[in-house]
C-alpha cells in the first residue's frame, strides 16, 4: 500500500508540476512574443521620427544594423519592395498581400508570426506606416523568443524534483499515520481470528478509518456477546445431558458415537472418551449394537431390556435423519436412550407377585364359602350341621374382609395415598396401647393368656391411625402365637438422649423357627399356614408394621426362640419429618 500510495502520489505531484510549467511557458512564450512585437513597433516609430524623408531614410542595411540584427524592409504602399536589408529588392515580390503590410496600410500598423516565404524560417512581423504613405517592416526570427521562454525548462525540471522530494517526504509521513491504525487493526483481526474476541483498537486522527475501527469494536462486542450466548447455551445442554439419569448416546450412519453422555459410559462400564469412535467402543453386547445397526441404518426403532452388571436397563433406539450428524451415509443415525429399570422391574414383579398371592389367599374362602352355600342350597345338608355350615361361611366372609382390609391397608401406604391423609399430632403410645390390651381380653381371656402394659407415657409426634396399626398388629400377634396360660408384656421406654421411644411386645408364645424369623415380614408369609388360618391371620399384619416403622424412620428387632416366645423391640424417633 505504502508503494502504491508513493508512486500515485509522485506522479501526481510530476504531472501538475509539468501542466503548470506548460502553461507557464504557454503564457510566458507568447507574452515575451508580444512585448518583442512592441518593441519593435517602438523602434519603427522612434526610425519614422528620426528619418522625416524618406529619401533621408537609410539603406535598410544600415538600419538592420541599428536594429540589432533585425530584417528591415521598406514597402511602398502598393506594395513594391522599396529595399530590403537581407534581400534584393528587384528578387522580391509585391508584399501588398502580405497581412502585416497590409494591415500596416489600412490601420497605420499590423503584425504577424509565419514562415518566412524568402527566408524559410518563421519570423515575427512588425510593420509601421509612414507619414509619406510607404510602411516599413521590421521581422525577428521568433526563435530568440522563443529561446528566452525555453530557458525556463531547467528552472522547471528543478521544481519537479523539489515537488518530488517534499511530496516523497509528506507522504512518508501520511502514510506513516494511515498505516498505522490498518496495521492496528490487522493485528486486532488476527488475534480475533484465532479466538481473542476482546481485541479492541484505539481511535486514530482520520475520521475515516475511525469509522472502520468503531465498526471492528462494535462487531467484536457483538462477537463477544454471542459467542458467551453459544457458551453458555452449550453449557446449559452439557449440564442437562451430564446431569441426566438416563445414558444417552447419539450415532451416525457410519456407527461412530457422536455423543455419549456420563451416564450412558456409566452403564456401559466405559472410562474412556468415545467421541467419534465406533459404538463397539461403548457397547460390547450384541443386541444393542444389532439394534443400533438396524436403527442407524435400515431405519427401525426398538425398545428392549438387557441384564447387564446385575441391572436391568431399558433400552430405546430411535433413528434419526438429519444433517447435523453428518453428510452422505451418516447423515442417518440413532439416538439411544439407556433406563434403569432395575427398581421398576422389581416393583413390577413385587406386584404381580402380591395380585398372585392375594388372588391365591382370597380364592381359598371363596372356594370354601360356595362349597358351603352349594350345600346348603343343594338340601342335601345334613340340618344338624346346617348351623356350623352358615358359621363357617361367615367365618370365611371375615377372613376374606380382613384379608382386603389388610391388602387396602399396604397398599394404601405403599401408593402414598395414605400420606395425604395423614395428621399428624402428639400420639402417647402407653394409653394406647393400654386400649389395645382391654379390647383384646376376651380373646386373651379365652386362651388364659395374661396381659399388661409398663414402661413410661411416651409421647411422638405421629399420626394415631398408623401408631395404632402397628401397636395392635404386635400385640394381637403376641396374643394369637401364644400358649395357654402364657403371658403378653407391652413395655414403654423413652430414650431422651436419643430422641426415641422403645417399644417392646414380649410373649411366652410358640416363638418362630429361626429359619423363619427372616421372612416374617414378607407379605402373606406366615409359618405355619394351618394355624394361621385357625387364628385368622392373613400374613400382612408385620409387613403393614415394618411399612409404618420405615416411614417414621425407625427400627424393628426381633428375638424369638421357637417354643419360648418372641420379643419384638420398635424403636421410632419422638420428632422427625415426614418425607413420604
Ligand atoms: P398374620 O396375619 O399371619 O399374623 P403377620 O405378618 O402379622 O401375619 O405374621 C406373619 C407370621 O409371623 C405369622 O403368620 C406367624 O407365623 C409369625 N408370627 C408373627 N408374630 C409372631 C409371634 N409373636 N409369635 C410367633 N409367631 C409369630
Amino acid at each position: 500500500m505504502k508503494k502504491a500510495i508513493y508512486y500515485r502520489y509522485l506522479a501526481l505531484v510530476a504531472t501538475a508540476v509539468l501542466i503548470c510549467a506548460a502553461v507557464a511557458f504557454g503564457i510566458f512564450s507568447t507574452t515575451s512574443i508580444s512585448d518583442k512585437q512592441q518593441h519593435m513597433l517602438s523602434l519603427l516609430r522612434v526610425m519614422e521620427t528620426t528619418f522625416t524623408d524618406t529619401d533621408d531614410l537609410m539603406q535598410a542595411t544600415q538600419l538592420s544594423a541599428l536594429t540589432d540584427g533585425a530584417r528591415v524592409t521598406i514597402v511602398s504602399s502598393d506594395g513594391v519592395v522599396i529595399d530590403d536589408s537581407e534581400h534584393s529588392k528587384d528578387a522580391m515580390e509585391n508584399h501588398l498581400q502580405r497581412k502585416e503590410i497590409a494591415q500596416a496600410i489600412k490601420t497605420g500598423s499590423g503584425m504577424d508570426i509565419r514562415e518566412s516565404g524568402t527566408l524559410g524560417r518563421k519570423q515575427i512581423y512588425v510593420a509601421y506606416r509612414m507619414s509619406d504613405g510607404n510602411v516599413i517592416r521590421m521581422s525577428y526570427d521568433t526563435e530568440g523568443a522563443e529561446n528566452y521562454a525555453g530557458q525556463i525548462i531547467p528552472a522547471i525540471v528543478v521544481a519537479v524534483l523539489l515537488g518530488m522530494i517534499v511530496s516523497f517526504l509528506i507522504v512518508s509521513g501520511l502514510t506513516q499515520r494511515i498505516r498505522k491504525p490498518l496495521t492496528e487493526l490487522r493485528n486486532a483481526l488476527s488475534v480475533m481470528k484465532n479466538g481473542g474476541f476482546s481485541a479492541q483498537v484505539v481511535e486514530c486522527e482520520f475520521e475515516e478509518i475511525n469509522d472502520l475501527i468503531y465498526a471492528f469494536n462494535a462487531m467484536g462486542g457483538d462477537i463477544r456477546q454471542s459467542v458467551a450466548q453459544l457458551e453458555n447455551e452449550r453449557t446449559k445442554v452439557d449440564f442437562i445431558l451430564e446431569s441426566m439419569e438416563e445414558g444417552l448416546v447419539l450415532i451416525d450412519g457410519r456407527l461412530e458415537i457422536i455423543h455419549a453422555n456420563h451416564a450412558a459410559k456409566q452403564f456401559f462400564s466405559c472410562d474412556f472418551e468415545v467421541q467419534s469412535k465406533n459404538i463397539l467402543y461403548l457397547v460390547h453386547n450384541s443386541r444393542v449394537y444389532d439394534a443400533i445397526e438396524r436403527g442407524a441404518q435400515e431405519h427401525l426403532s426398538s425398545l428392549f431390556d438387557i441384564e447387564l452388571s446385575g441391572r436391568t436397563l431399558q433400552i430405546h433406539i430411535t433413528p434419526l435423519q438429519s444433517e447435523f450428524l453428518g453428510e452422505g451415509d451418516r447423515a442417518s443415525g440413532a439416538i439411544m436412550v439407556v433406563t434403569d429399570t432395575t427398581g421398576e422391574r422389581a416393583s413390577q414383579r413385587m406386584r404381580q407377585e402380591f395380585f398372585s398371592n392375594a388372588s391365591h389367599e382370597l380364592k381359598t374362602p371363596i372356594t370354601s364359602v360356595s362349597g358351603f352355600a352349594e350345600l346348603l342350597q343343594s338340601g342335601l345338608a345334613d340340618p344338624e350341621h346346617e348351623k356350623e355350615y352358615i358359621a363357617r361361611i361367615r367365618g370365611e366372609a371375615k377372613r376374606m374382609s380382613a384379608l382386603i382390609e389388610d391388602i387396602l391397608k399396604i397398599s394404601r401406604l405403599e401408593s402414598g395415598a395414605d400420606a395425604n391423609q395423614s395428621v399428624y399430632t402428639q400420639v402417647e403410645l402407653k394409653g394406647l396401647c393400654e386400649e389395645i390390651s382391654e379390647n383384646l381380653l376376651p380373646q386373651a381371656a379365652q386362651a388364659d393368656i395374661s396381659l399388661s402394659v409398663s414402661g413410661e407415657d411416651c409421647a411422638l409426634l405421629a399420626d394415631r391411625r398408623h401408631m395404632h396399626e402397628l401397636c395392635a398388629n404386635l400385640i394381637e400377634n403376641a396374643v394369637k402365637y401364644n400358649k395357654p396360660q402364657g403371658r403378653v408384656e407391652v413395655i414403654l421406654e423413652e430414650d431422651a438422649m436419643r430422641k426415641q421411644v422403645r417399644l417392646t411386645v414380649k410373649d411366652t408364645g410358640i416363638g418362630i423357627p429361626l429359619a423363619h424369623q427372616n421372612r416374617i415380614f414378607e407379605r402373606f408369609y406366615r409359618v405355619d399356614k394351618g394355624r394361621s388360618t385357625k387364628v385368622g391371620s392373613t400374613g400382612l399384619g408385620l409387613s403393614i408394621v415394618k411399612h409404618i416403622v420405615g416411614v417414621y424412620g425407625g427400627e424393628i428387632s426381633l428375638m424369638s426362640r421357637e417354643n419360648m416366645g418372641t420379643t419384638i423391640v420398635i424403636t421410632l424417633p419422638i420428632e422427625r419429618s415426614f418425607d413420604q
